[in-house]
């Protein structure tokens, strides 16, 4: 981790631009996963992706954008619940 203020970290390689995390695995745009999710930092913890609580996020729309992709849209909600499906 690389220190931001005395109070703040964050993780090697997001404070260059651009960004790119060393915990990250695979090509952006194409397929990543996080290699220590479940140990990820608290700024991590702090960052949902757009959509993830039913609402755009627009720091996860720059971060997406910073590298090319368009921003999430809305996932389409299943309209039969769960244990109706088969
Ligand atoms: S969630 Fe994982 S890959 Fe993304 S910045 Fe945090 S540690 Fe790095």
């Amino acid at each position: 981790m690389v220190l931001i203020t005395p109070h703040r970290v964050a993780m090697r390689g997001t404070e260059y631009k651009p960004a790119r995390c060393v915990a990250l695995l695979g090509e952006v745009g194409q397929g990543v996963r996080c290699t220590l999710y479940e140990q990820r930092a608290s700024p991590c913890r702090e960052f949902e992706a757009s959509w993830a609580n039913g609402e755009p996020e627009p720091r996860c729309d720059d971060a997406r954008r910073a590298h090319g992709l368009p921003p999430l849209t809305p996932t389409v909600q299943p309209s039969v619940a769960p244990e109706r499906v088969a």
